[in-house]
């Protein structure tokens, strides 16, 4: 594994299912967000009535379509997932919507990527609880108009800019998933040890929950990895020593950076005198996808304190010149 830290590669294990939370009170951390979905839920359950369309926005790895499925088990409803690709022509969507049951959890992730074709047909699924179909073509053409029970929308992405104000506008609850805390994923990381039923110690935890990005995925996958450098190399308890090592094994670094965020700042230095470079330019120099930089990396680069996005680019922070072992940034610029 290549990227061990990179939230945005799924999971092959089956145990993935195993660790997701299945209940508001297992999703550890994000307080606030689930305070107030808790009221929105029992409110809505009291008044027997399916809940407003969820709009969930954040990062790959936090838990959106975690918090989907717990929405549907909450709401004692069932759960319909699909992401937005798969979605290619207006019956593919209509073929959903129509099959939906009262309160049904229709879930849509990379809600970004709905073809424009498609938002139409949604927002009046969304408003009216209704689609129009046209049957036939030409002067013979007629619309059919389909009634649809009242289902609840859970919209994901991880990129929220990128959804047309329109549909956004409809989304009655708007959640916004960040990074999680220190202490959080310290947590989650107790949790998924747990669950595994593999021993950690107290500074093991700690070590983990400062390089998983502070994303849950990661800290999930890091604790599996771990699990077999302690079964293999160790005493069967992840311990300290054991994620050093295993940090070490899995090119990862003591600021939690891996090999492709080392090339990245590298390229800005060295390529580039620093910056700023742009986006485009700067990942086909990594050889990596635009969509992966600008989701992925950067956000975690920037909150490290070891990139900038400026206006002319992005620009490599003498921080990160300390942290690559090179010498500062000689041109003045900062
Ligand atoms: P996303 O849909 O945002 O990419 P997921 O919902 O698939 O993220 O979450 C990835 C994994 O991380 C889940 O399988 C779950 O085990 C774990 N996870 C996410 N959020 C939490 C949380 N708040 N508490 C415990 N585990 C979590």
């Amino acid at each position: 594994d290549e990227h061990p830290l990179r939230p945005d590669f799924e999971e092959q294990d089956h145990r993935e299912n195993e660790l997701r939370p299945r209940l508001l009170e297992d999703f550890l951390g994000q307080e606030q967000i689930k305070a107030n979905l808790r009221v929105f839920i029992q409110a809505a359950r009291e008044r027997q009535e399916s809940l407003d369309h969820v709009f969930l926005s954040g990062p790959p790895g936090l838990g959106k379509t975690t918090l989907a499925s717990i929405i549907a088990h909450e709401m004692g409803a069932d759960l319909r997932v699909t992401a937005a690709p798969a979605l290619e022509k207006p019956k593919d969507l209509a073929g959903i919507l129509t099959s939906l049951q009262e309160g049904t959890v229709f879930f849509i992730d990379e809600i970004h990527r709905l073809k424009s074709s498609l938002e139409e047909m949604l927002y009046v699924a969304m408003e009216d609880y209704e689609i129009d179909w046209v049957i036939g073509q030409g002067p013979s053409a007629r619309t059919l108009r389909v009634p649809l029970p009242r289902f609840t929308l859970v919209g994901a992405t991880t990129r929220p800019g990128m959804v047309a104000s329109p549909l956004y506008t409809r989304f009655g609850i708007p959640v916004r998933l960040d990074y999680y805390t220190q202490d959080e994923l310290a947590a989650i990381i107790r949790r998924t040890s747990s669950i595994l039923e593999i021993a950690i110690r107290e500074e093991a935890v700690l070590l983990l929950a400062d390089t998983c990005r502070g994303t849950p995925r990661v800290a999930n996958r890091l604790v599996r990895r771990m699990r077999d450098f302690a079964q293999i190399l160790g005493e069967g308890v992840i311990t300290g020593a054991v994620v050093r090592e295993g940090m070490e094994r899995l090119n990862i670094d003591q600021y939690g950076l891996e090999e492709q965020d080392r090339q990245i700042l590298r390229a800005i230095v060295e390529m580039y005198q620093g910056g700023p470079v742009g986006a485009e330019t700067l990942a086909i120099s990594v050889g990596e996808e635009l969509d992966s930089l600008e989701v992925f990396y950067e956000p975690f680069l920037i909150q490290q304190g070891l990139l900038q996005r400026t206006a002319r680019g992005r620009i490599a922070t003498p921080r990160a010149y300390a942290v690559l072992g090179l010498p500062g940034d000689e041109t003045g610029e900062d």
